[in-house]
């Protein structure tokens, strides 16, 4: 077992050195007897960097199908037929009320995703801002919003009305880009993240895994994404949902999951890390191992477009593990 290796990699996160791009990619060779290793490392770093506070955000789809973007892992896209639900804007009221929900077990960042490549529409602009004011007003949550390829003019009212946060999703490396989608690009994504930016919005970018792309391209991901200072990282492991392109992928490893989630504390130890979509099918009964692989927060409640797991039966695993929920808004972001 090379204990040796994993530990010099360890010393080097914990004390600031970092991990080089070669040593990351030496990760694909780790057998499950040292990644598990790897992982106790790993999780002295999470403990290290972020704590025992696993954070909670939770999402609503609040405008969901017809979008023509053609991401091949998305049932949103109007390209492909699938089950997934159609529905405009949803109005005020039902955004605030699904913000309560998150708010009553136990989420500190509530996000309102809509699907299509943008929202410009000043109709959605005003009942968004809206929803956005009354939130700020009515829970303690911090609010996100996931709206597409924005520009910084949009942005702007946003934040005015309450916006803290944006999330947006690189999907995957540049490298492995354009076999997921071809109406639009890798680098209209990096400006979507560079105009929140420049607008002074925290941002939210991670991507999926599991979606063909070779260890490296993970990699590649990796330090692109770190390279952008971003405030927190979404994980997602394909689910591959009927209809779209990717229906009939396998779903991850459980411990190539996990091995993906160890790269990513690596490189950014400081990083809020997200488990979010695929959590249920590619753990199944093993949700505890991801902390320590480095992950410290997960998404609450219901995805995008199915259902997540009881937001009860996360809270007892939380704190089976030991582990803190955060439920205050306050100092929980740096
Ligand atoms: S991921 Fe977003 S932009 Fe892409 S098809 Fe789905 S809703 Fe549209």
């Amino acid at each position: 077992m090379r204990t040796a290796f994993i530990d010099t990699l360890i010393d080097n996160v914990l004390s600031g050195k970092g991990i080089t791009r070669k040593d990351a990619l030496e990760l694909e060779s780790l057998t499950r007897e040292e990644l598990d290793y790897l992982f106790e490392g790993t999780n002295r770093i999470r403990d290290h960097f972020k704590g025992n506070a696993v954070k909670i955000c939770s999402i609503v789809n609040a405008k969901s199908g017809r979008c023509p973007e053609d991401c091949g892992f998305c049932a949103q896209s109007s390209k492909f037929e699938t089950e997934s639900p159609e529905y405009g804007l949803m109005d005020v009221d039902q955004i605030v009320a699904n913000a309560k929900k998150a708010e009553a077990f136990g989420s500190n960042e509530f996000s309102i995703v809509v699907s299509g490549t943008a929202m410009t529409d000043p109709k959605e602009m005003a009942t968004l801002k809206e929803a956005l004011r009354r939130i700020k007003a009515e829970t303690r949550l911090e609010t996100c919003c996931s709206l597409g390829l924005m520009s910084k003019e949009h942005l702007q009212e946003l934040k005015d009305a309450g916006l803290d946060r944006v999330h947006h999703n690189l999907e995957t490396a540049r490298s492995h880009f354009e076999n997921i989608v071809s109406t639009h690009t890798y680098e209209d994504e990096v400006t979507a993240v560079r105009n929140a930016q420049e607008v002074g919005l925290p941002v939210c970018v991670g991507g999926i895994f599991g979606m063909g792309e070779t260890f490296a391209q993970r990699v590649e991901l990796a330090f692109d994404i770190e390279g952008l200072k971003t405030q927190s990282f979404p994980i997602n492991f394909l689910k591959p949902l009927e209809g779209t392109a990717m229906e009939g992928m396998e779903v991850l490893d459980e411990y190539d999951a996990l091995r993906t989630i160890a790269l990513l504390r690596l490189v950014m130890p400081e990083m809020d890390l997200f488990v979010c979509g695929g959590r249920e099918e590619v753990f199944t009964n093993h949700q505890e191992k991801l902390f320590a692989a480095g992950a410290n927060g997960i998404l609450g409640g219901d995805y995008l477009t199915t259902k997540g797991q009881d937001p009860k039966r996360d809270m007892e695993m939380i704190e089976r593990l030991g582990l803190q929920p955060v439920l205050e808004t306050e100092g929980a972001r740096p």
